[in-house]
């Protein structure tokens, strides 16, 4: 039992002294009989939230309308939610009620999919009601129960399974898949957040192609913000020269590229995806610097501009579209920039001022713009003496 497991005993011993069930459910079960590194332990029980709480002295509720408590034990945190079932599904997204009950059973068949449907007690044992544990031997996306069903219960359910297929490099199995054909549209009355966390954790996996593969032939894109009908333009990320992961702006500056979107249109396209601000800076940065680099090469005007993040964005891009690119010499070139940023300067505006003794006004800005240009193109020194003689040398003109 690996240490994230066996640390989180005494937890379960207390429910299980206590009179209550409790086991380790969901994806560290899965990753752990994978030989993964696990993410988050979740314990589930039969004690419910108010009986979890009496029991711990340190706990946070985080979701307690869920079932879910946060217990704090040691320098852990473990989350135990109690056994539920879900139940008055509208407008197939997630429950509006969950009915906490005492049964494991009962809460193994809500989960998604049966890989994610295994238990396993206090001594290790597991408990497989679904045939889990033989679909994570044959690599395969199983629905627990009727997919169909499942899928109208909540239909973000589809887009998890083409991301776990990417994460854990493994097959839909085809009743599953055939049912995400037939319902992708369902995907329209899913929330763009939580689509969101399931499109990158697919693209960002070492074996995105195979997620992605299902999420073009089973048109779920067609329902995704911006993306109808896309396909093609999609499929130009099968034309990539390298089998590497993606980070998530790589993946956004490619597809942006791909669907040809100036920085303007990406950036109102990324918003709709909900993008935080930074992120949408980043790579709308990036996408202008990419074209940039693909007409031109480089110069230290457009080094200093961009800045480093968006920088090596861009030679991630260009060699996976099998552009010459070089992190290292980007790099290298940045790095040997005098400065790399007006806060780099020897001088300030204050400084200018106090030199020429002159109130401020738009000059100001004008002259330490220049001063930038001259120190940036090494044309003046970035030095307090060198500095002051060349504004010096201005006022006399
Ligand atoms: P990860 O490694 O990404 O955390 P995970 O399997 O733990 O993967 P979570 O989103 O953390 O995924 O969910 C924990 C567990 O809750 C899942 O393993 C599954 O049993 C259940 N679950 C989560 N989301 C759903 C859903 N939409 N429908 C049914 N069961 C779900
Ligand atoms: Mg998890």
């Amino acid at each position: 039992m690996p240490t994230e497991f066996s640390e989180a005993i005494p937890i379960i011993q207390e429910l299980a002294v206590a009179g209550y069930e409790a086991y380790f459910v969901g994806g560290s079960v899965r990753d752990v009989l994978l030989g993964k590194a696990i993410n988050d332990v979740d314990i589930a029980t039969s004690a419910y939230p108010k009986e979890v709480k009496s029991l711990f002295k340190r706990t946070v509720d985080v979701g307690i309308e869920h079932g879910t408590v946060l217990v704090l034990h040691e320098d852990q945190q473990y989350e135990i939610t109690t056994f539920r079932t879900e139940s008055q599904y509208q407008d197939f997204r997630r429950p509006d009620k969950v009915t906490f009950v005492r049964s494991l059973e009962e809460d193994l068949k809500r989960r998604d999919f049966t890989i994610n449907a295994l238990a396993m007690s206090e001594q290790g044992q597991i408990i497989d009601l679904f045939e889990g544990l033989k679909d994570i031997q044959e690599k395969c996306i199983r629905a627990v129960g009727q997919p169909s069903e499942r899928f109208h219960e909540d239909a973000l359910r589809m887009m998890r399974a083409l991301r776990f297929s990417s994460q854990l490099d493994f097959l839909i199995e085809k009743n599953t898949l055939d049912a995400i054909k037939e319902h992708a549209a369902l995907l329209q009355k899913i929330s763009v957040e939580r689509i969101y966390i399931e499109l990158i954790k697919m693209m960002t996996s070492r074996q995105w192609k195979r997620g992605f593969r299902s999420f073009l032939e089973t048109k779920c894109y067609e329902y995704c913000p911006n993306f109808s009908g896309r396909g093609k333009q999609l499929a130009c990320f099968f034309q990539l020269k390298e089998e590497t992961e993606l980070s998530e702006p790589v993946f956004w500056v490619l597809l942006m590229h791909f669907f040809t979107l100036n920085a303007e249109k990406a950036s109102s396209f990324l918003r709709d995806w909900k993008l935080s601000n930074h992120m949408i800076r980043l790579i709308t940065h990036a996408l202008a610097g990419l074209e940039f680099r693909l007409e031109n090469s480089s110069n230290v005007d457009f080094l200093y501009q961009l800045g480093l993040e968006p920088l090596l964005v861009i030679e991630e891009v260009l060699a996976l579209l099998g552009k010459p690119s070089s992190k290292q010499k980007v790099t290298d070139a940045y790095q040997a920039l005098p400065i790399h940023s007006l806060q780099d300067l020897a001088v300030n505006g204050q400084a200018i001022m106090r030199v020429l003794d002159k109130k401020p006004g738009p000059w100001l800005g004008d002259l330490l713009k220049e001063i930038e240009q001259k120190v940036l193109h090494k044309e003046l020194e970035n030095s307090y003496e060198k500095i002051v003689n060349f504004i010096q040398e201005c006022a006399l003109i």
